[in-house]
């Protein structure tokens, strides 16, 4: 029974990142260029542990790069991103390939597309997660996990199907399992619902809640403005490759006259006045 090895999740208490004890993340002065365009202009963001991050704004606005940046998925072009207290990128100077390592694990990522391999079984594409991380070599084990993240993710009856047999809501959902077998202690999710149809969205944004109330740090790159008035703590809207707006659901509801740099917020999630 001890076989099956839960990811490892932080404990919740309700302040989440202690006195004295880094955030998950910090991103200090981050820029990033494409040729010519600044994407990210001197963006700073810290995220406690624990803390449910939703990151909205207008298309083009630099939302997909700045977690793509996160995650080592684009170079910066200047900036420092902090990783539970320690170095993980740093403008120019480079790290030793043990601190790069170390910090990818714990940073897992949820893509819009899926990006299962198609040839591989749900069963297989949760497998294959440890395997190419190259962190565990116990097959029977890697199978009991994945069988039990399957089974978190309400999918243990498609375990053997392949990508192609199950809606693009499954498919997230495996993807979703594949992401928690590498235990990683943040997950990044970029626009996790925009190319499924509007019927399966609910049921991967309900994953996404469940590892919301467990205490899971989550990042969340969304255009579904209700989930992320619900499942966040903070709601950081971007534009034009900065931070327009770094609100609590409750002060952006809230938000009048008295309140102005939250109106444009407002507005964009399309909230009444
Ligand atoms: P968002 O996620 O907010 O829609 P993106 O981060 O995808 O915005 O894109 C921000 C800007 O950067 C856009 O103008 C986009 O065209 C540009 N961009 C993104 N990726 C690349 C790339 N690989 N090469 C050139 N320009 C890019």
């Amino acid at each position: 029974q001890n076989a099956i090895a839960m990811p490892e999740r932080q404990a919740v208490t309700g302040k989440k990142t202690e006195k004295g004890q880094p955030p998950a993340l910090q991103l200090m002065k981050i820029r990033k260029q494409f040729g010519e365009h600044e994407v990210l202009k001197k963006i700073d963001m810290n995220i406690g542990i624990g803390e449910v991050i939703s990151i909205i704004g207008p298309s083009g606005s630099g939302k997909t790069t700045l977690i793509r940046t996160v995650n080592r998925l684009e170079t910066l072009n200047g900036g420092e991103v902090v990783l539970f207290g320690e170095d993980f990128i740093k403008g120019g100077l480079s790290l030793n390939r043990q601190q790069v390592r170390s910090g990818m694990q714990r940073i897992g990522m949820v893509f819009q597309n899926f990006n299962l391999f198609p040839h591989k079984t749900a069963l297989e594409n949760i497998m294959l997660a440890p395997r190419y991380h190259g962190t565990t070599g116990n097959a029977e084990l890697n199978r009991q996990q994945a069988l039990f993240l399957l089974d978190r993710v309400g999918l243990l009856a498609h375990a053997n199907k392949y990508p192609h047999q199950l809606s693009g809501g499954q498919q997230q959902r495996v993807a979703i399992a594949r992401t928690l077998a590498l235990s990683p202690d943040i997950i990044l999710f970029d626009e996790p619902t925009s190319a499924l149809d509007p019927e399966m969205v609910g049921e991967v944004l309900k994953v996404i809640q469940e590892l919301a109330k467990e205490g899971m740090t989550l990042i969340i790159v969304t255009h579904e403005m209700d989930f992320a008035l619900s499942v966040s703590d903070r709601v950081v809207m971007m534009e034009h490759g900065v931070v327009q707006a770094d609100a609590r659901p409750q002060s952006i509801l809230k938000a009048d006259n008295s309140t102005p740099e939250l109106l444009r917020i407002r507005e964009f999630m399309g909230i009444e006045n």
